[in-house]
């Protein structure tokens, strides 16, 4: 089979290897689907800790297929099931990952990162992820497309849940990239009144009207505090969400949140940059529960396939972009590209 292995900074090469051997207590995946996600880029870029040196690792963590081999001692899946993979796998024991949150498990493993995960034609599940409940059977409706992307969406439910969005809320999306667009679909399924997304790129401003956005304010043009301000009447925005690395945006947020407002500070910020100045008289006169979100679990990950799976949204056009395996390196450029919205590799009959 083929497999694209990375084997260090910059370098990841397609080759040729036999199909996984599997234990008794784990699962052979056909994959399907499996999309490029800001992480394999950054891994590609720049590494990754759970890496070390003088190894190599299939990366692509976003990943749906068929199961084609069952060990003898795993119950619960049969030949020809349908699963997504929810890549962060916990220890099963700690106190995070006894409250259902593994997600925060200090001893996480990851499919594509700490395993082998999509960009292969075989994936090998291993029996604690198939314990943990990593893997999850998707309904016949759901394309293996859509499954691969429950992933960066199922992050995007997680932040939802977490600022409560509700009817009649306004929404501030900063940040134009997939997991953008995933967090104007889901809060558009929680009832959102108005949501404004702001960015720097027109092409990508364009596709979240498509998504469900109301407004778009490109910021390299017009100043994103006057545009929200004169778009809600001088009060703010209920719900900001930053989906983007900039310092000084989680600053803004504060500025920009209506008064007993909500912020997730969704994006992490590149390693030097973390420390930034805040205006916390901002959140203790205006009541603002300002917070983040990282991640999702297991039950986010189901709750997002009902949600994904009941049509209300448009989960596949977030693929504008389809690769073969052996197009791996246009997946990446595409990605890295910040045009279109996803890289999807995808291995049909
Ligand atoms: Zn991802
Ligand atoms: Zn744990």
């Amino acid at each position: 089979m083929k497999a694209a292995y990375y084997y260090g900074i910059g370098d990841m090469r397609l080759e040729e290897t036999p199909v996984p051997d599997i234990a008794e207590d784990e699962l052979l995946l056909r994959v399907r689907a499996a999309a490029v996600c800001g992480t394999d880029l950054r891994i590609l870029k720049a590494g990754h800790f759970k890496i070390p040196e003088g190894s190599r690792r299939v990366l692509g963590h976003e990943t749906a297929g068929e199961v084609v081999k069952v060990g003898s001692s795993v119950t619960g899946f049969d030949v020809g099931d349908r699963g997504a993979a929810l890549p962060n796998v916990g220890c099963g024991h700690c106190r995070w990952c006894l409250k259902g949150l593994n997600q925060l498990c200090p001893d996480y493993e990851a499919l594509g990162i700490s395993y082998d995960g999509g960009f292969q034609e075989y994936m090998r599940v291993p029996g604690r992820a198939i314990q943990r409940g990593n893997i999850i059977k998707i309904p016949a409706s759901l394309s293996y497309v859509e499954a691969a992307l429950l992933e960066p969406f199922s992050c995007a439910y997680n932040a939802s849940e977490s600022l409560r969005t509700a009817p009649g809320d306004t929404v501030l999306i900063v940040g134009t990239g997939p997991i953008g667009a995933c967090h104007v679909m889901i809060s558009r399924v929680a009832g959102a009144s108005r949501i404004i997304v702001a960015g720097r790129t027109d092409a990508r401003l364009e596709l979240s009207l498509h998504f469900g956005a109301d407004f778009t304010v490109n910021t390299s043009r017009t100043d994103l505090g006057q545009a929200v301000m004169e778009l809600t009447d001088g009060v703010g925005a209920d719900v900001i969400i930053t989906a983007c690395s900039v310092p000084e945006v989680q600053a803004q947020a504060l500025e920009l949140a209506a008064r007993g407002g909500r912020v997730n500070f969704f994006g992490g910020l590149p390693r030097g940059q973390e420390i930034v100045p805040l205006n916390t008289n901002l959140i203790h006169y205006k009541e603002l529960q300002v917070g983040a979100t990282t991640g999702s679990s297991v039950l986010d990950f189901h709750q997002s396939m009902r949600i994904v799976a009941s049509g209300k949204l448009r989960l596949a056009d977030l693929a504008t972009g389809l690769f073969r395996l052996d197009q791996i390196h246009q997946a990446f450029d595409y990605a890295a590209g910040r045009q279109g919205m996803k890289a999807v590799v995808v291995m049909d009959d």
